[in-house]
């Protein structure tokens, strides 16, 4: 079991395997979050949070909803809504909040390209470890 959470540690989110791949998507909202997305069913995402200690973004035709702790911000998560024609129970969670990154750093990043076309554009992604080389207690200041 592994687990993310956010800076303040309001909110916890817990996964049991580990991530096989990783998006970054450059569309208008992923972007500006800076997320890095690791999907997973919803109903394995567990979420320990008070009940206050989210807040919700949903925008357009609102077939998905943003999580962010109420407190520090951070973005933790996103969920599908009953709005998605498709029924499947996907969610996904910024691996960002990991509390080890180390857990990640072979797993390879694929960038989606949300803002254009909603093709994965890298064919040869490369692993968290050379996006995010800071990985380590000293970089948790
Ligand atoms: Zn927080």
């Amino acid at each position: 079991m592994y687990t993310a959470s956010c800076h303040c540690g309001a909110v916890t989110l817990e996964i049991q395997r580990k991530p096989r791949k990783l998006t970054q998507c450059n569309c208008s909202l992923c972007k500006r979050y800076g997320a890095l997305w690791a999907y997973f069913q919803r109903k394995s995402i567990r979420i320990l949070a008070e009940s206050n200690a989210l807040q919700v973004y949903s925008w357009k035709d609102k077939r998905f909803e943003f999580f962010r702790c109420s407190t520090c911000g951070c973005i933790t998560h996103y969920e599908k809504t009953s709005k998605r024609e498709d029924a499947s129970d996907m969610g996904a969670i910024n691996i960002r909040n990991i509390d080890d990154p180390v857990i990640v750093a072979d797993v390879p990043i694929r960038l989606l390209d949300g803002a254009f076309s909603w093709k994965v554009l890298d064919e040869n992604p490369q692993p968290y470890l050379l996006n995010s080389p800071c990985i380590g207690a000293e970089c948790e200041s």
